[in-house]
């Protein structure tokens, strides 16, 4: 549905952190975000600033070892993947994968294509694409309805 889309320039780390903490206005009711890029696109860390703008302090782990790194935090709780060392989707039925897409959940995931046919469709998938050393093209499409309206917010 919908097919909003959004071209955004980051160019800078300090650019990420802004569209982080705009986006993190839009998930404080849970969400699904797919992040695509290759590695060093930038995933990890804008999840990081993601989760800072929300309210965790700390670190925020890359969870490439653990397929998910969880954050509880004050009101939501927050499902972070890393799914680039999945050798197969069943995997994620073995952690029992539904559970953590709960509605009122955020469900951040690197690596998503590596969990189809698996994962839901995502409310936000984006996708960031290295053009210099600081900078970052990122393309967001939203996909659901609850996505379009997280796009609204910070267009
Ligand atoms: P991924 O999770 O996609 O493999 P990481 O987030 O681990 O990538 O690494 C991205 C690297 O790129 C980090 O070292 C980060 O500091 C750097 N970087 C440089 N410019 C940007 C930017 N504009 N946005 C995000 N990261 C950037
Ligand atoms: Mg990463």
């Amino acid at each position: 549905m919908s097919g909003l889309t959004l071209q955004i320039n980051l160019s800078d780390e300090i650019a990420t952190k802004t569209l982080a903490s705009k986006l993190a206005q839009s998930c404080r009711h849970g969400a699904v975000i797919y992040l695509h890029g290759d590695l060093g696109a930038g995933k990890t860390t804008f999840s990081r600033y993601l989760l800072q703008a929300l309210g965790h302090q700390g670190n925020v782990k890359s969870p490439t070892y653990t397929l998910v790194e969880t954050y509880q935090l004050d009101t939501l709780a927050v499902f972070h993947f890393d799914l680039y060392r999945l050798h197969d989707p069943e995997e994620l039925e073995f952690m029992g994968i539904r559970d953590y897409f709960a509605p009122e959940h955020l469900c951040v995931v690197e690596w998503p294509e590596r969990g189809q046919p698996l994962l839901p469709v995502p409310d936000l998938d984006l996708q960031l694409k290295i053009t210099s050393a600081s900078a970052r093209q990122l393309q967001i499409n939203a996909l659901t309805a609850r996505g379009a309206a997280m796009l609204e917010l910070i267009v």
